[in-house]
């Protein structure tokens, strides 16, 4: 009709287009024959396939298999997820934007707080992970695993690929679980003046992990146990 009308110039190439389509799927058009929509990624309509047909270009992400996929409770996961975006509301993020702050980590009181700091480089963390190294079937946890690391997530890789491929279900819930204590023993220290104790928050572990267990997280049933 729009031909007709001879408004030819905006149409007649979207004509020659949508033929070349029709030609190039093959398609046979057929008179009094109705169209049928069909889902071409997967025959039937998936959320994931049109997520996935949509971008199929972006990145793998691996915090699936960081985080969402371990065995650990939701706020955890949540936790984990923040720290590996480096979202953790940790000094250095609030001197930032200039909120107030204590600026040094509570937990050594040296170095200006930042997550990775805290959780990775701060002799009481280390100190910590040391002593969870030694239970059985957690040396990868050993801090010697990452030294080269500079993100969350390489020093997570890191201590992965250090563990034997049995025990990596198990490590990555021991991770989350010392992160977690590390982080809440970090707020104490920040919100109500306690003085940081490594025993502490390795106690805290160890009463987690019995109670993770009976929970179900069967990846960290024993060898998890003391060694000595
Ligand atoms: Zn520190």
């Amino acid at each position: 009709m729009d031909l007709r009308r001879g408004n030819n110039l905006e149409i007649i190439p979207q004509v020659v287009l949508l033929q070349r389509r029709i030609r190039e799927a093959s398609l046979a058009l057929q008179e009094g024959i109705e169209d049928k929509i069909t889902w071409k990624a997967s025959g039937n309509y998936t959320a994931r396939s049109a997520y996935n047909s949509q971008l199929p270009s972006q990145p793998t992400s691996a915090m699936k298999t960081l985080v969402w996929r371990i065995w650990a409770p939701g706020k955890i996961k949540f936790y984990l997820w923040l720290l590996h975006h480096n979202r953790l509301w940790c000094n250095d993020r609030l001197q930032r934007r200039g909120w107030e702050n204590p600026y040094f980590c509570q937990l050594c009181c040296r170095n200006l707080e930042s997550s990775f700091h805290l959780l990775w480089e701060c002799n009481t963390s280390r100190e910590v992970w040391m002593k969870a190294a030694t239970w059985e079937g957690c040396a990868a946890l050993s801090p010697a695993s990452w030294s080269a690391s500079n993100s969350t997530t390489e020093v997570v890789a890191a201590i992965l690929n250090s563990a034997a491929p049995g025990e990596r279900r198990g490590v990555k819930s021991m991770v989350a679980l010392i992160a977690w204590q590390i982080w809440l023993e970090r707020n104490k220290c920040t919100f109500r003046g306690k003085t940081p104790s490594t025993l502490s928050v390795i106690e805290a572990c160890r009463r987690d992990v019995e109670q993770w267990r009976l929970a179900g997280a069967h990846a960290i049933a024993p060898p998890f146990e003391e060694t000595t």
